[in-house]
């Protein structure tokens, strides 16, 4: 073999050499890449409901992740975890009167991941309207004004003393009272009566007297019994920090420790108490705090 031809079948090789080189140099890094990175779908999120927060909202934190979530933490402080369709969510609520507009969630989750999740809170609009006195209570006069407070810090003293247990006791989403929604008071305005200022902490809906009423979901009757203010009011709790309230009914069809299955017909509706007029008064609780019943049954409808 000249030494000319020894140097062509050297490049000849060398060629051969470069592109297995190249070849194994694109299997390795490809397979370096397939195997540090995870799939997607595998990468743990968390979305916030509602999407605009206002004080006086329920706030519910769903994490996707296949990792299971140890604790959620809102400004610092643990909240209950409830599971509905399979997924665990953080149930916690802004108070009515919450000034602060920003908070933090922190997800934990059993693989370790810590996912913080900045909270903005959007002030609500201020919303007065007029209310009288109802005859009954003593028409509008100061001296009612003054005996209707008085009443109404007696019944919340009582109403807010109930305590709710540590199991969650529905399978299902919380659902309307009425078959026919029709709202005619909103949560969160300012009632104006004689000079002193009630918050409407409860949705009004449209119900003539006698109409069923439906319980929002399962759960243990606390109270049922007659208030001067509230009326005939019925509260259910459903464990982990969730009650319903149920006001002004003209009939309860259940007693204090009964238990009483979602939808069930527990009363009905009237004019008995604080009322102008023939309605279902329906407040929420979460943690102790009296939230939009509308925003809460409309994270379950989604
Ligand atoms: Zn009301």
């Amino acid at each position: 073999m000249t030494l000319h031809r020894f140097f062509k079948k050297v490049k000849k090789y060398s060629r051969h050499l470069a592109l297995w080189a190249t070849v194994l140099l694109i299997v390795i890094t490809f397979s370096v890449y397939a195997f540090s990175a995870p799939p997607s779908e595998e990468k743990s999120s968390v979305t916030i409901y509602p999407e605009k927060i206002v004080p006086g909202n329920p706030l519910f934190i769903t994490t996707h992740s296949t990792s299971t979530v140890s604790e959620i933490v809102f400004d610092g402080k643990k909240i209950p975890l409830i599971t509905h369709d399979g997924l665990v969510h953080g149930l916690t609520a802004i108070d009515f009167n919450e000034k602060v507009l920003n908070h933090q969630v922190v997800v934990k989750l059993t693989n370790g991941e810590v996912i913080p999740v900045p909270i903005a809170v959007t002030p609500r609009e201020k919303i007065e309207k007029p209310l009288g006195i109802p005859d009954t209570l003593g028409g509008n006069t100061t001296e009612a004004s003054k005996m209707l407070i008085h009443n109404l810090a007696k019944e919340n003293a009582e109403i807010n003393a109930v305590t709710s247990g540590a199991v969650q006791l529905w399978k299902k989403g919380f659902t309307a009272p009425l078959e026919n929604v029709f709202i005619t008071d909103e949560y969160g305005y300012d009632r104006k009566t004689v000079g002193q200022t009630i918050v409407h902490k409860g949705t009004d809906f449209r119900a003539a007297i006698g109409t069923e009423v439906k319980a929002l979901n399962t759960g243990v009757v606390k109270i049922a019994r007659m208030y001067t203010v509230y009326g005939n009011t019925i509260i259910i709790d459903h464990g982990l920090g969730v009650q319903t309230l149920y006001m002004h009914l003209s009939q309860l069809k259940v007693k204090e420790g009964d238990t009483v299955n979602a939808g069930e017909v527990i009363g009905l509706s009237g004019k008995t108490g604080y009322a102008e007029g023939a309605h279902l008064h329906v407040s929420v609780k979460v943690n102790g705090l009296s939230i939009d019943p509308m925003v809460f049954l409309g994270f379950w409808e989604k």
